[in-house]
């Protein structure tokens, strides 16, 4: 038995076999096609060929300027790989007869290639599988978009064991036999912890070099409330997590049986619990729990894990139908957030030295009005059909929000002289987790309807602290003196200039930091659904006038070690 020690990500236990994904493992999906999709497939292939064949050219001469001819040359063979007319017809000519997509033709192929080679007695072109192999991966990860994974085979309960996940991994993830996952890098707030905790699956990131250590099949027992991942347990153990397995039941089921109440406190102060979701598909979880809105409806997933763009009415339609499921209660759309560490294959967005720091959010969409004027085309549209409002990221001064503005402003010109009907007072707000929006809420709050704090980035921007970086993580601390007054400086701007102000980022579903935000005065909070009936639950439990003392008291606090410790306190005498 022996136990490993990572970052927290996702609450709750599970025990079962490790599933291990290697790092330039592609796990290609088998999916069968038509008729009427083979051209398309085929000119995939040919795009991917090509494409493969710039990416080497490109290599072979940054190398050749490096370190010289001879070592470039060493690609041709690469090249030749590609230019194999055997193996592209191979491909053409099992694509026609068996019907499935070129990706998985193409990874058959790429493995009788491999097989016949390695049965070969010629040291000469046994050499060559290694190219065949480096090309074959090449060409996979173009014809795939990125790195993709599909966990549609497994048969039985498995820990996913990765290097890494991308949110669109974890995204694929959903529905599948997957129970946790453990990662050797990542975050408490990155996008791939977020996509967990909303799957309702353990998860414990930065392990530093677990998939060294684990191997496919070996037991593990993960606990994603406190970052234990233990490999091989004895007997005792497994008992003991069992034990705690039914505990946690336990708890759960004393919040549940408030989770349809309303959340007041016990002094009547009543606030909005919302539910944060990434797919329509989470809003049945939202109900669940007990939450009555949605405050963050992050839409990148329909920008990822595809080839081309997502159209107006694919968006408009998805729009609606969860605005008609959510109705009457709000549900605050998110535009578009790519960049950081959410990435879209098919743009072609440059790689960046510091992509949180880069084009990203409202910088990308006010770059691209193309792009984002469809997604508000859609939400306008959509808005008719319940209590839509919208939102933008990463707001970081005045003219960006004004921009934004002015884009949905010709939006709406649009579609009024189309005579197309949209909620014509829709609510705007602005997201604040830029430090410069935090400190200039003042101003920004007289051309935004509404603020929503996105703590996950706020914390990461004014610590300085990567948000997906696990070496730094013991730095990323929500309770930091420096957030709690950023947090209290853009509650007050926003009272003091009549609009609400809410709280979507993960800290505001963090049990021990209710009680103090809803003491600074926060109208909104936002989470992942399964935290819902717990807040509720806190919520109930206390008064304004402790909430008030209570966040007065953390406010001269002076490390965010002592604000943490103090609220866990205060949290176990309020709840018990
Ligand atoms: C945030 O930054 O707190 C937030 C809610 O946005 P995201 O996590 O999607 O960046
Ligand atoms: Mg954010």
């Amino acid at each position: 038995m022996i136990k490993f020690s990572g970052i927290a990500a996702a609450g709750g236990i599970s025990v079962g076999p490790a599933y291990k994904i290697g790092r330039e493992e592609f796990v290609v999906p088998r999916e069968p096609i038509t008729d009427q999709d083979i051209p398309v497939q085929i000119q995939l292939f040919e795009e991917a060929l090509i494409k493969t064949r710039k990416e080497i050219v490109e290599l072979q001469k940054r190398i050749a300027a490096d370190m010289g001819q001879d070592e470039a040359e060493i690609f041709d063979a690469h090249l030749l790989v590609l230019e194999d007319r055997m193996l592209i017809e191979d491909v053409i000519s099992r694509l026609k007869k068996e019907h499935f997509n070129v990706a998985f033709i193409f990874s058959e192929v790429l493995k009788k290639y491999i097989d016949v080679f390695s049965k070969i007695e010629d040291e000469y072109l046994k050499e060559r599988i290694s190219d065949i192999n480096d090309v074959g991966k090449r060409v996979l990860r173009n014809l795939l978009g990125k790195q993709r994974l599909a966990f549609d085979d497994l048969k039985e309960k498995v820990i996913v064991v990765a290097h890494d996940l991308s949110p669109s991994d974890t995204a694929a993830m959903h529905k599948k036999n997957v129970s946790g996952f453990v990662t050797d890098i990542g975050g408490k707030t990155s996008h791939t912890a977020i996509m967990a905790k909303s799957l309702e699956i353990p998860a414990v990131v930065g392990l530093q070099d677990i998939t060294l250590k684990i191997k496919t099949g070996d037991m593990l027992i993960i606990d994603g409330s406190t970052g234990v991942v233990i490999l091989e347990p004895d007997e005792a153990t497994l008992a003991v997590y069992q034990e705690e397995e039914k505990k946690l039941k336990g708890i759960t089921e004393r919040f549940f049986a408030v989770k349809d109440e309303p959340a007041i406190t016990k002094d009547g102060k009543s606030v909005v619990i919302n539910g944060n979701i990434e797919l329509p598909e989470e809003i049945d979880s939202i109900k669940m729990h007990g939450g009555t809105g949605i405050g963050l409806y992050r839409t990148e997933f329909f920008y990822m894990n595809r080839k081309g763009l997502p159209t107006e009415e694919e968006q408009y339609e998805a729009y609606r139908s969860v605005a008609e499921k959510v109705a009457p209660c709000e549900v605050i759309i998110r535009t578009v957030d790519l960049g950081g560490d959410k990435f879209l294959s098919q743009l072609q967005i440059p790689v960046e030295m510091k992509p949180f720091l880069g084009w990203r959010a409202i910088r990308f969409c006010l770059a691209r009005p193309d792009i984002f004027k469809t997604q508000i085309r859609a939400i306008l549209r959509a808005s008719v059909h319940g209590k839509l409002k919208l939102m933008y990221p990463m707001i970081s001064g005045l003219e960006e929000l004004q921009q934004a503005n002015k884009i949905v402003g010709e939006v709406k010109q649009e579609l009024a002289d189309k005579k197309l009907a949209f909620d014509k007072d829709i609510k705007i707000g602005a997201m604040i987790e830029v430090p410069s929006a935090a400190i200039t809420a003042d101003i920004l709050a007289k051309e935004a309807d509404f603020f929503s704090i996105g703590t996950n980035d706020l914390i990461q921007y004014s610590l300085a602290v990567d948000r997906t970086n696990e070496k730094v993580a013991y730095l990323y601390e929500p309770a930091h003196p420096a957030v709690l007054r950023m947090v209290k400086g853009i509650i007050e701007a926003g009272h003091r200039a009549g609009i609400p102000v809410a709280m979507c980022g993960e800290m505001a579903g963090e049990p021990a930091f209710a009680v103090m935000l809803l003491g600074l005065g926060l109208d909104e909070f936002s989470m992942p659904p399964q935290v819902i009936p717990e807040l509720k639950y806190i919520i109930r439990s206390v008064t304004m006038k402790q909430a008030q003392d209570i966040a007065s008291q953390a406010l001269l606090l002076s490390t965010g070690k002592q604000v943490e410790e103090f609220s866990q306190r205060k949290l176990k005498e309020i709840i018990g």
